[in-house]
């Protein structure tokens, strides 16, 4: 996807992941929006600085790259979400654009991207951006809202109430 494609789907992925953490609809929820949003809308755009250096679609779109953001945090305190931004961003290309990206790069750089993407200059683009936000949104309901009820009808059950 182009920038105007990970921008939305940042923005749009911000204010859904605000209300699934806030759903109260007030100024916490705006707030939330505002301390996601920004780390994720930055994390987003990341990736695509290998157009100006590197090799696009390999040198900062793999999964060390990621993982790198993902301990970010663990070892000095900040750049919480960005990991978050730069996920949303290979999702985008991998699931939205015909390309793909090379996921195992330095290593292996053979591109991976599923069937179903459009090319970035597409018409389609925005609305594949969009099925993509909202798949990403509905999967993250779901580990918020469906995973801790699943624990704790584990738990309940292991403890025959
Ligand atoms: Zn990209």
């Amino acid at each position: 996807m182009n920038k105007k494609g990970h921008v939305l789907n940042a923005v749009l992925l911000s204010i859904g992941l605000g209300y699934l953490l806030e759903p109260a609809g007030d100024e916490t929820t705006f707030i939330r929006i505002i301390e996601v949003g920004t780390p994720v809308v930055l994390g987003a755009l990341f990736p695509d600085v290998d157009t100006a250096f590197g090799k696009h679609r390999k040198t900062l779109h793999n999964l060390p790259i990621l993982v790198g953001f993902l301990a970010f945090p663990y070892f000095f305190g900040n750049l919480e979400y960005v990991w978050l931004g730069v996920l949303t961003h290979y999702v985008l290309d991998v699931a939205g654009s015909t390309r793909g990206i090379a996921l195992f790069y330095p290593l292996w750089k053979k591109e991976f991207g599923l069937p179903i993407g459009v090319t970035v200059s597409s018409e389609r683009a925005t609305l594949m951006t969009t099925i993509v936000t909202v798949a990403e949104l509905a999967l993250v309901a779901l580990v918020i809202y469906r995973v801790p009820l699943s624990a704790v009808d584990m738990a309940r059950q292991s403890l025959g109430v």
